[in-house]
């Protein structure tokens, strides 16, 4: 049996409807929400990213600014900016997209966004709130993937949630939110033995790797709620981590990629950077 699509534009549509109210409720005070992206280099898929983020804004009627900066960027230039943009009162969110050059160190640069500003949730002290459940950003992708859950009716509480990848920006968060909203958390990784047999054990499966169509069938039981937050290119096109059209025939709701987990990405930060301009 096929299970049910899980329609990331869709909900996506209607989270952006209700930051639009916001937008709007703010402007009627005279404050217009304001975004700075920085990207530095040319990696084709961060300026595709950068480039749907500004579309967004403008959509949403968000002040958007984007910096793009060359390859060669020296970390001093680039804490300059973030500086500035830290001291500008007509930016609420600041995102530095990645990932950043080698010559530049990501961490320090994160950690130079002011907190208050820091709609990606990478800064330190945002994490560590997480982590503790004090008040924080939280990351839009890790974000977007509960909102979609809890969108589409699928309580968490004493669910068994694997998370497939442990990276600080979507494997850990993901993680941390699924565990405050009480489910039971499994977090795989490439360390990890017998992954079918852990698979085979959620209720909930969040597949963040970015390896192409890694989770076969046979890794998933029936009944099981499939999100793919894998992006990667191959010859036809854009495919998840998950075989979408084997997992489908066992799971009993699932995402699609593209049009999952993506749309909702983009949706959190117009919501963070909303957030941030409400709370000044
Ligand atoms: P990272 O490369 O930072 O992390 C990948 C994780 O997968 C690591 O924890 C790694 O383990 C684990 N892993 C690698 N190989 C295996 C394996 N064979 N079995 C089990 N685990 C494995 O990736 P990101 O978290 O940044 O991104 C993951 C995917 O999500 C990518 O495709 C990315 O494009 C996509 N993405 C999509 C977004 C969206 O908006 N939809 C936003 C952000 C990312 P280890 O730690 O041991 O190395």
């Amino acid at each position: 049996m096929a299970g049910t699509l899980i329609d990331g534009k869709l909900i996506a549509k209607k989270v952006r409807g209700d930051i639009q109210k916001r937008v709007d409720k703010l402007k009627e005070k005279g404050v217009t929400p304001g975004l700075a992206v920085v990207l530095v280099g040319h990696d084709p898929a961060s300026q595709a990213y950068v480039g749907m983020k500004e579309k967004t804004c403008i959509k949403l009627g968000i002040h958007s600014e984007v910096y793009r900066l060359a390859e060669e960027t020296t970390q001093e230039e680039l804490l300059g900016l973030i500086t500035k943009l830290n001291n500008d009162p007509k930016i609420n969110g600041i995102l530095v997209q990645l990932p950043l050059p080698k010559h530049i160190d990501e961490g320090k640069v994160l950690d130079t966004i002011d907190p208050e500003k820091d709609v990606d949730g990478f800064h330190s002290i945002n994490v560590g709130n997480l982590v503790i459940g004090k008040d924080a950003f939280v990351p839009c992708t890790p974000y977007g993937v509960i909102v979609m859950l809890e969108e589409s009716g699928v309580e968490l509480t004493g669910k068994h949630v694997v998370v497939v990848g442990r990276s600080n920006i979507v494997g850990k968060p993901v993680a941390t939110l699924a565990l405050q909203r009480h489910a039971t958390v499994t977090i795989a990784h490439s360390r990890t033995k017998n992954l079918p047999e852990i698979t085979r054990q959620a209720d909930i499966l969040i597949v963040a790797v970015g390896r192409a169509n890694m989770i076969t069938k046979e890794m998933v039981r029936e009944g099981t709620v499939v999100i793919d937050v894998g992006i990667n290119r191959v010859e036809t096109g854009l495919v998840g981590d998950v075989d979408f059209e084997g997992v489908k025939e066992v799971a009993a709701q699932i995402t699609p990629v593209p049009g999952g987990v993506g749309p909702m990405t983009i949706t959190m930060l117009m919501h963070n950077t909303v957030l941030s301009a409400e709370r000044r």
